[in-house]
């Protein structure tokens, strides 16, 4: 029977396909004690196998799909399943307590997991306890008949279901087969949501019950437009969507049509439309939409892909990738922003009640010199192959600001008199995300170069709503006049110095929004790249004279984000 449930609209599109459920697999079982050992030893030996031959085949696949760097993960997973020490040890285990593979499997690798974790002079072998962990639960999938999901093996068009996907789960989904994803958790701005809009397919999360409502191999209609979701649709349903899907793409064929356009509102104001990227990958997608620079690039990722910190040498190419990738074009890069719902393995931090206010970005980068510095002379190493400008996340204080900069002078210093060639055109700037920031953004304005606005974080620091949380979503509220009222203090105080003012959070390629931050003076909207065409479509109706008044009459009269959103909607129907 068809049922219908409603969730959060994350990624533009419509997706109608086979449920392909990423779930944490079931894999209770009882302890039992045993009187024919050779039996449960058999039963061990054959997992064993099975798991190794699956491994392999994700290896092999993983190595065609994604590439070969990602794939040596399972290199590591069949060393695991080859090792005779380990297996070894469960075989006694099994003869000796007269206990069920299931449980000398478990009790064995527990020993392993713990003498591994435990070597915390050695990250490498530390490491070691996250590979055991997967091979375990793969074989304990064979020993009970449990499915592991594996996306990176999937090789029929589905639509993946899950609780939540992490920034590595989302790496691995192969665009050629996977059409959608609906999760129960997150928000339009947690890093699955954003990832999706990057590999631009459709996605709706904050459904709460999509995994309880969506067995594996259903069919499913994910509306990323309208953030409805569609289990076993009826013939009639599953027709009505199939036209959507042919109407948005035939509006994706019109809005191509501007790539090489400028952007330019209706009374021929120009502001930029950046993109925003997370590995040098993305930059195909950046050309593809006609970006004119790239607003924010999170170099998180570069550190969350990898085994250990990367070298100097490692960032610095990623850096000049993307800076000649751009052809002159400017590239706002952001320093580290670990923390929140970015965690680095290797870099061990102690967990925190609120991790979002707590240990991240540039406070473990002052914190941490030596990591920073390295980043620090990597981009300075780069800068000369391209427009670039730096920004440091998660400013709150001038303090932090200005000792941020400091190490960056020093470092150009020991660069320059080790004679290697530096830009002199660097500008710097902060992410202003951090409400108290904003707030003083007049003082912050005398001494950066520009500004960009995080809305990401200032909407759910200034509104106190978890910007992942599904069940406080109804309370982000990116057109709250208390938030447009911020704005316009960062970008008037901006203005006042002669500074220029973007935003990178999702706001800055939010329809409803753009009309009132071209109104309140915004001069660089950085967006996924998939919404920069349509943005741009948006403001070539614009007059920018209006939206300044709209804006005006949204702060100045409006007390609810209902009554901005229906004076918007009022101006848009207008429109069309
Ligand atoms: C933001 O906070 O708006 C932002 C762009 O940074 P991130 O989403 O990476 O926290
Ligand atoms: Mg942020």
């Amino acid at each position: 029977m068809e049922n219908r449930l409603m969730g959060i609209a994350a990624s533009d599109g419509i997706a109608i396909g086979k449920a392909y459920l990423l779930t944490e697999p079931d894999l209770t079982f009882a302890k039992k004690t045993i009187d024919n050992p050779e039996g449960e030893i058999t039963r061990l030996l054959d997992s064993f196998e099975n798991a190794k031959s699956e491994v392999q085949a994700i290896r092999d696949h993983v190595a065609i799909a994604v590439g070969e760097e990602e794939a040596q993960v399972f290199d590591a997973h069949v060393m695991v399943l080859s090792d005779p020490e380990m297996l070894d040890t469960i075989k006694s285990n099994i003869t000796d307590n007269k206990v069920n593979a299931e449980q000398a499997l478990a009790d064995v690798s527990g020993l392993f997991i713990a003498m591994f974790e435990g070597m915390v002079d050695n990250p490498y072998m530390q490491e070691r306890a996250a590979d055991i962990r997967d091979v375990t639960e793969r074989v304990m999938g064979h020993l009970l008949g449990v499915k592991i999901p594996s996306p990176a093996t999937i090789k029929e068009e589905v639509v993946i279901v899950a609780k939540d996907l992490t920034p590595s789960d989302t790496a691995q989904l192969n665009r050629r087969y996977v059409k959608g994803f609906v999760t129960d958790i997150g928000g339009r701005t947690s890093h699955s949501a954003i990832m999706a809009r990057s590999l631009e397919i459709p996605a709706v999360v904050g459904t709460k019950t999509i995994t309880e409502l969506a067995a594996d191999g259903v069919m499913v209609i994910i509306d990323g437009l309208e953030g409805n979701i569609i289990v076993n649709p009826d013939e009639a349903t599953l027709a009505e969507y199939k036209e959507k899907q042919t109407a948005f793409e035939t509006q994706k064929e019109e809005w191509a049509k501007l790539k090489d356009a400028e952007t330019v509102t209706k009374d021929g104001k120009h502001v930029e439309l950046a993109a925003n990227i997370g590995t040098p990958k993305d930059l195909q997608g950046v050309n593809d939409n006609g970006a004119e620079a790239i607003g924010l690039y999170r170099t998180e990722f570069l550190y969350m892909d990898s085994e250990q910190f990367p070298t100097e040498q490692e960032q610095f190419e990623a850096y000049k990738a993307v800076l000649e990738g751009m052809n002159g074009k400017a590239v706002v890069v952001r320093t580290m922003d670990i923390g929140g719902d970015k965690e680095l393995p290797y870099l061990q931090l102690p967990e925190e009640m609120n991790p979002f206010l707590g240990y991240r970005a540039i406070r473990i980068c002052l914190a941490e010199p030596d990591m920073f510095r390295t980043q620090l002379r990597a981009l300075l190493r780069a800068s000369v192959y391209g427009k670039l400008r730096i920004m440091f996340p998660m400013i709150a204080t001038l303090n932090e600001f200005r000792e941020a900069k400091q190490m960056l002078e020093e470092e150009k210093a020991k660069l320059v008199a080790e004679g290697q060639s530096v830009s002199d055109e660097i500008e710097v700037g902060i992410m202003i995300e951090i409400p108290a920031a904003a707030v003083l953004a007049h003082q912050f304005a005398k001494e950066v170069d520009f500004f960009s606005v995080g809305t990401n974080d200032l909407i759910q620091y200034t509104m106190a709503a978890d910007r992942m949380n599904e069940r406080v979503s109804y309370l982000y509220q990116p057109y709250n006049p208390a938030i447009l009222t911020l704005l316009k203090h960062v970008i008037d105080s901006a203005h006042a110095e002669g500074k220029w003012v973007g935003m990178c959070g999702e706001m800055a390629g939010d329809q409803t929004a753009v009309p009132l931050l071209l109104g309140l003076g915004l001069d660089e909207f950085s967006m996924s790249a998939s919404s920069i065409l349509k943005t741009r479509s948006l403001l070539a109706k614009l007059d920018s004279k209006e939206m300044e008044a709209l804006a005006h009459k949204a702060i100045n009269e409006c007390s609810t984000v209902e009554e901005v959103i229906a004076l918007v909607e009022e101006l848009t129907e207008s429109l069309s």
